[in-house]
C-alpha cells in the first residue's frame, strides 16, 4: 500500500472498546503496514486481541498531542525543565550548599 499520512487526523489512534487495544497508525497491526490510517483498514479487519469489527473501535486522538503539555511546560521555569535529572540535582543541592554557607557566614558574624 502506498498511502502516506499528510492529514494530521488520519494519525489519529484507535481504541478497541471491548478490550482495549489501541491501533496505531504509525505502526500498523498484523497485515496492516504500519503508515497506515484507520480510514484505510479494510472493513473486514477485526481487532487483533478479540476479534471485534471495526464499528467498536473509537477514535482517541492522534499521539502527538498528547505530548503538547510537556513541550508547553519546558518552556517554563528560566529552562531548568529542560535539563537531565543529573544536572538539575547539580542545580538544587548546590544552591542549597550555597544558601547554607551563606546561612554559617551570617551566623559566625554575629
Ligand atoms: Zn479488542
Amino acid at each position: 500500500m502506498s498511502t502516506r499520512i499528510s492529514d494530521p487526523a488520519q494519525l489519529d489512534r484507535y481504541e478497541c472498546r471491548t478490550c482495549g487495544y489501541i491501533y496505531e497508525p504509525t505502526d500498523g497491526a498484523g497485515k496492516i503496514p504500519a503508515g497506515t490510517p484507520f480510514s484505510e483498514v479494510p472493513d473486514d479487519w477485526r481487532c487483533p486481541i478479540c476479534q471485534s469489527t471495526k464499528p467498536r473501535f473509537k477514535s482517541i486522538g492522534p499521539k502527538v498531542g498528547t505530548m503538547a503539555g510537556f513541550e508547553e511546560n519546558a518552556g517554563f521555569g528560566w529552562g531548568v525543565n529542560l535539563l537531565n535529572p543529573q544536572a538539575k540535582n547539580v542545580l538544587i543541592f548546590g544552591a542549597l550548599g550555597v544558601g547554607f554557607l551563606l546561612f554559617m557566614a551570617v551566623y559566625f558574624i554575629s
